[in-house]
């Protein structure tokens, strides 16, 4: 059985920062679930579809095939054959994710093709439903989280650096309509799963946060071990 650890939590927790030097440590591969929703969004977006048209994106979802593969350790995601890794991160293309990631046409769609990967490769998962239901049997669940004035900051500095014109006070708006939208949906809210650890990284480094979530791993492994030798498997 593959081992599959789950990384749940809000936008700009520093989920793919962590999860991504996790599976290098590990060698695992690294699914960021998020970039999947966000491509999808990104088609809605071209074919000029109201993200607040359930109708119309949940009939738009059959002509969507989405898949991805992995360059020199990071993740390239496809909409129906072209790469769209460049399009995808934009603010604008956050809240439409947000938006449409609620329905459960778009959901099923993509958790089962999620969970076919899982079944079969060793791997770090992280989204907003890894752990309560996408993986609920993954071996280690992480939910990270941090305040939402770290989160901003974090978000601020990394647009700054990127040469784009930004507040922070907007920044900070944006996260909160984000986490409030992701906690309040009908159809797999965010939230802690009842046997996920809890981190807050708002004081705490990246070094410090993959350090942890790798000796959890160490711990869940020689645990499988041992029951495994008292079993005399
Ligand atoms: O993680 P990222 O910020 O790229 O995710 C963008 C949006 O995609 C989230 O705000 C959320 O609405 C949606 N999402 C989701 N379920 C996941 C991953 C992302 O609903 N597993």
């Amino acid at each position: 059985m593959a081992f599959n650890i789950a990384i749940d939590g809000p936008a700009g927790a520093g989920k793919s920062t962590i999860a991504k030097r996790v599976a290098k440590e590990l060698s695992y591969i690294y699914v960021d679930t998020g970039a999947m929703y966000r491509a999808m969004a990104l088609y809605f977006l071209r074919k000029g579809i109201a993200p607040e048209d359930e109708g119309a994106v949940s009939a738009a979802c059959d002509e969507i095939t989405v898949t991805i593969s992995s360059e020199h350790g990071e993740q390239q995601v496809f909409l129906n054959g072209e790469n769209v890794n460049s399009f995808i991160r934009t603010e604008e293309i956050g809240k439409v994710t947000s938006t449409v990631s609620a329905y459960g046409k778009v959901r099923q769609k993509l958790t089962q093709l999620q969970r076919e990967m899982a079944a079969s490769t060793d791997l770090i998962m992280d989204g907003r439903d890894i752990g309560t239901c996408v993986l609920p049997q993954a071996q280690v669940k992480i939910y990270l989280t941090a305040s939402v004035e770290t989160r901003g900051k974090r978000r601020f500095l990394e647009l700054q650096e990127k040469g784009a014109v930004c507040e922070l006070e907007q920044i900070c708006k944006d996260i909160r309509l984000r986490d409030e939208q992701d906690m309040n949906r009908e159809i797999s809210p965010l939230r802690q799963a009842e046997d996920a650890v809890l981190i807050d990284s708002s004081f705490m480094g990246i070094e410090e946060v993959v350090n942890e979530i790798l000796k959890l791993v160490r711990e869940t492994s020689d645990k499988k071990i041992q029951e495994k030798s008292v079993k005399g498997l």
